[in-house]
Formats: C-alpha cells, sequence, structure tokens
C-alpha cells in the first residue's frame, strides 16, 4: 500500500493499492493514482 497524498494540496488521501481515482475533500481536485505503474507520486511531506 502506498500513501497518497492529493497532488495540489498535498493533503493525505489515505492508502491505495491498484489504480484509483480520489477526489481531495479540500481542493476537490481529482487525483487518479496507479500504484502498480508509478511510486508513491508524493512520497516526500
Ligand atoms: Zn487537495
Amino acid at each position: 500500500m502506498l500513501e497518497i497524498r492529493c497532488e495540489h494540496c498535498g493533503r493525505l488521501l489515505g492508502f491505495f493499492l491498484g489504480r484509483a481515482q480520489i477526489k481531495c475533500p479540500r481542493c476537490k481536485r481529482i487525483n487518479t493514482i496507479d500504484t502498480e505503474r508509478q511510486r508513491a507520486p508524493v512520497a516526500a511531506r
């Protein structure tokens, strides 16, 4: 499982494995993730 953060505001969205789309509850941005193809998009804090 990878820690996924919003690519826009950096809010922690949760831990995911595989592909998903998560809407950030803070800035409403849709984050598309694919943990099979890329490592944590925002590993650094
Ligand atoms: Zn956000």
